[in-house]
């Protein structure tokens, strides 16, 4: 199969910019060549990208498809004071009242969300403790339908009880078999822990363990609120981060989300072994978590919604215009450095080290921006125009691994009508279930440690 991007301006790497006036041509799933290419020969499919931009597909490494419903649902409680509280009478509550079918809405509607706003890969962090066997299952398939590339992992924690804890890290185990068989092309796994304070010393070392038996990456909660930290040192002596090094779960493949209340012995720790950082603007500012110490985190800092959609032009500008609140030398060229830092970290776990790029032997996720620009676009003034003028509604195209999966704003695979209202109702059912779903009981220091 031949698919051919013609007579746009290809935005060939994010970091460092590069753009080239080019044809990409596209071949089993690859690009095949990006420059003139005056004898195409035979192709299967085209898109004219006269007057268009072609950027490689965005990457959101860190988020929670399942909270895809959740968006204004109903809430009766007294309001949450802090973030433990948070969770414990909104997102504990939402992920109990999940079931199979609101597991597979959540996903479609956010798979379908992401294609539409041209993010192509995404990493999810996964949670539905009343239907952990097979989740994974039903995740990877429903991407699959819409042709969305995913990272996997089933978020294991005691705070639901040791046999759900053990049913977690079965799933996982299991989920990466099923990806070593081969039998999921746009799926790969992770292994899913949640945060320090709701893991015991034996649950996490079993999470370690799976990670290194199934040669996936830790995809972790660290350091989220002050809380993970106060609870580490009181019930351990130690930091979130001696905590994960000593279950040696550390190495280049591990993911830790936020980092927001880490001190400079931990920062160092983690950059030693290579992990990266997925910083989550948005999500800490709606959670009053405080700010992510960035300059220290360094460069192995990739981006993520933590569930808040997955518009990742949207994401970068709040992330950037947080970092620029705290000094004005923040360089528009940082953000896209981030998301360029995310399709590295999702490339490691593909096995696809070229992802994000688009060079020959790359995997072929593209997007297509339907963008006039009011002033020239090239390599130095690119990251300005990301910051200031680009956004998700200029996404015209989505191809995925050779196939176009967004053709002019619309789904190629799946109908849009349909799947909002299918979303609608399974929403509609889940929360008629939430009422009747108390704040969570769990206090990681009753907590049983196996
Ligand atoms: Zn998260």
């Amino acid at each position: 199969m031949t698919l051919v991007l013609s007579g746009g301006t290809v935005v060939t790497s994010i970091d460092p910019v590069r753009i080239e006036a080019a044809d990409v041509v596209v071949r089993d799933g690859r690009v095949a060549s990006v420059g003139s290419a005056p004898d195409l020969g035979p192709a299967d499919g085209r898109i004219d990208c006269r007057g268009c931009l072609v950027i490689p597909g965005n990457v959101c490494a860190h988020t929670h498809l399942y909270s895809a419903l959740a968006r204004g649902m109903p809430y009766h409680l007294e309001p949450p004071r802090d973030f433990v509280e948070i969770l414990r009478r909104v997102w504990w509550r939402l992920d109990r009242g999940l079931d199979e079918a609101s597991v597979r809405a959540s996903a479609l509607v956010g798979g379908m969300e992401a294609l539409l706003s041209g993010t192509t890969t995404l990493i999810d962090h996964h949670a539905s403790p009343n239907a952990i066997d097979g989740s994974l299952d039903v995740i990877a398939e429903a991407l699959a339908t819409l042709g969305i590339r995913s990272v996997l992992a089933y978020e294991v924690t005691d705070r639901d009880g040791p046999d759900r804890a053990e049913a977690g890290i079965l799933e996982n185990r299991r989920f990466a078999a099923r990806v070593a068989s081969g039998s999921l092309p746009l799926a790969r796994s992770m292994i899913g822990a949640h945060a320090s304070f709701t893991l015991s010393e034996g649950t996490l070392a079993a999470c370690a363990d799976t990670a290194r038996a199934t040669g996936n990456g830790l995809h972790v909660h660290v350091a989220e609120d002050a809380a993970d930290e106060e609870d580490s040192r009181a019930r351990y002596g130690i930091s979130v981060m001696e905590r994960l090094a000593r279950a040696d779960a550390l190495d280049e493949r591990t993911l830790l989300a936020h980092g927001v209340h880490l001190d400079e012995e931990e920062v160092v720790a983690a950059r030693a072994a290579g992990a990266t950082f997925v910083h989550n603007a948005r999500s800490n500012m709606n959670n009053a978590v405080g700010r992510a110490p960035l300059r220290r985190l360094g460069g192995h800092v990739a981006l993520g919604t933590d569930g808040i959609g997955a518009d990742m032009f949207e994401e970068s500008r709040v992330a950037f215009f947080r970092a620029r609140e705290d000094g004005a030398a923040a360089d528009p060229r940082w953000a896209l450095a981030r998301l360029a830092e995310g399709a590295r970290l999702a490339g490691r776990a593909i096995g696809e080290p070229l992802l994000g790029r688009i060079e020959p032997g790359a995997p072929a996720d593209l997007v297509v921006l339907d963008h006039e620009a009011p002033a020239p676009v090239d390599a130095t003034s690119f990251p300005g125009h990301w910051i200031f003028g680009l956004s998700s509604r200029t996404v015209r195209d989505v191809v995925v691994a050779g196939d176009v999966v967004v053709r002019d704003r619309q789904l190629e695979l799946v109908g849009t009508d349909w799947l909002t209202e299918h979303a609608r109702a399974e929403a509609a059912r889940l929360w008629s279930r939430l009422d009747a779903i108390g704040e969570h009981p769990f206090d990681p220091r009753t907590a049983a440690v196996r």
